[in-house]
């Protein structure tokens, strides 16, 4: 493991009774990265970070955190990582300013409370209410305040923007992006691709407890099957087409147009429709979205 690595996890398995919820899991963030966590509901993202934080122990495999062995220290873990948790537990009967000023305490003190106002006002958070009025939305502010409050190394962000509205999404999305600016690490989880298209540098995908892709988002895009639509300007037999090496043909209609999935290189595709007349010829990348699901369909299939 290099000085530059933030998180690291090799080999982590954890099962509660008979549900194995990771398989193996491989991580490897680098420092000052924005790293997306994306999986499905109980594919272990939860599951991983709380090992990342000691509030599980996996029953093998190692982690290290900024260096740190969490096992052996938790603390010192904890103290430079801002964490936001699925479920934020809060007493009910606080207000949002007390429960800000006790993980404040809990920090030692050690926040600039005037940060802390200003995460509330960019979050549209209001201080007064009691923690038992508030609506999901609200609570995870608050979540989200906690964990940003201590400007800490690393944030281990589980799920930041799940029950925010487009608006407020957006802004966690921004001050995630600040905190890196600011020379933090994020590593967050999302089952939303399109917001960790948006921030992360890059991706792992988890599907029933194994990494099973780290890439670039550009990259996983790129790689990713293609159609093609191509209209003729007259009818054509379209045998030639479908021998194409990585073409499947996915409809064609009466000679004059077909629909093709090509997988990598556009270029035997190009060189054998240059025998042919074509009128129009259209390409479609995939979203990221489609690519993400696109692991999970064997999962459909067998359900
Ligand atoms: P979600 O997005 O739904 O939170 P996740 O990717 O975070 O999903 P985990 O919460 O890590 O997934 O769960 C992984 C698997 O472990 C799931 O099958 C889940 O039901 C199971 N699991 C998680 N926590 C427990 C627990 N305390 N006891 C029993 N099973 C658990």
């Amino acid at each position: 493991m290099s000085e530059e690595t933030a998180v690291m996890a090799q080999g982590l398995r954890k099962s509660y009774g008979k549900v194995r919820a990771l398989r193996g899991v491989d991580l490897d963030v680098q420092r000052g990265e924005i790293f997306g966590f994306l999986g499905a509901n109980g594919a272990g993202k939860t599951t991983t970070i709380r090992c990342l934080l000691d509030l599980i122990r996996p029953d093998s495999g190692t982690v290290r955190v900024l260096g740190i062995d969490p096992q052996a220290d938790p603390e010192a873990v904890q103290a430079r990582t801002g964490y936001l948790p699925g479920e934020l537990r809060l007493d009910p009967n606080m207000t949002v300013e007390g429960a800000l000023s006790y993980f404040k305490a809990l920090r030692g003190n050690e926040v600039d409370w005037g940060f802390v106002r200003q995460l509330a006002t960019r979050l549209d958070l209001d201080l007064k209410p009691v923690i038992k009025n508030l609506s999901h939305g609200n609570k995870q502010k608050v979540g989200v305040v906690q964990a940003l409050m201590h400007r800490p190394q690393l944030l281990l962000l589980d799920e930041p923007t799940l029950g925010l509205d487009p608006l407020m999404q957006h802004e966690v999305l921004r001050l995630i992006t600040e905190a890196k600016a600011n020379g933090a690490t994020v590593f967050f989880s999302s089952h939303i691709m399109s917001e960790v298209e948006a921030v992360a540098e890059r991706v792992a995908i988890i599907r029933k407890g194994v990494v099973v892709e780290v890439a670039e988002p550009a990259s996983l895009i790129s790689r990713a099957l293609r159609r093609a639509s191509v209209r003729f300007k007259q009818s054509v037999d379209m045998v030639p087409l479908a021998n194409v090496a990585g073409v499947t043909v996915l409809s064609q209609d009466d000679g004059t147009s077909v629909l093709l999935q090509v997988e990598g290189e556009m270029d035997g595709l190009i060189k054998a429709l240059a025998a042919f007349p074509v009128s129009d010829f259209e390409t479609e990348r995939p979203s990221l979205e489609e690519i993400f699901l696109a692991y999970y369909e064997d999962d459909q299939k067998e359900e």
